[in-house]
């Protein structure tokens, strides 16, 4: 299954969790793992709080401190940045499905991340019983 993710910012983390959910209903999966997987170089995909907001805020804050728009870099496109931030937090995860439901901590989604927007994204969802 595709998830069709659009975004609005350069930089961005949006809540995925209820359409990751919504896949696994429709799937009808009871006990499994949903893998969850951005085939794109400048966005990734991460679990994180999504019961306060701000939380994402500080992600992409330290994110954009740790890897600067500007320095030496090479790559021509002029998109860097983004391309390390897309393998620092990483293209996938993974989770547990138990009695047809993801298993989530109380205080986590799953979410998609932006680091080269806004642009219409993908994001692929695959199950193993
Ligand atoms: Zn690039």
């Amino acid at each position: 299954m595709i998830l069709d993710v659009k975004t609005t910012d350069k930089t961005q983390l949006i809540d995925i969790t209820a359409k990751v959910e919504d896949a696994v209903r429709s799937e009808g999966i009871g006990e499994g793992l949903c893998m969850v997987y951005c085939p794109h170089t400048t966005g990734a995909v991460t679990i994180n709080e999504s019961a306060d907001p701000s939380v994402k805020e500080d992600i992409l804050m330290i994110l954009n401190q740790v890897v600067p728009w500007k320095a030496d870099y090479r790559h021509g496109e002029g998109n860097s940045p983004a391309h390390v931030k897309s393998t620092l937090v990483g293209a996938s995860e993974l989770v547990a499905i138990e009695g047809g439901r993801l298993v989530l901590g109380t205080w986590q989604g799953i979410f998609f991340c932006e680091f080269d927007g806004p642009r219409n994204r993908k994001v692929h969802v695959r199950f193993l019983e």
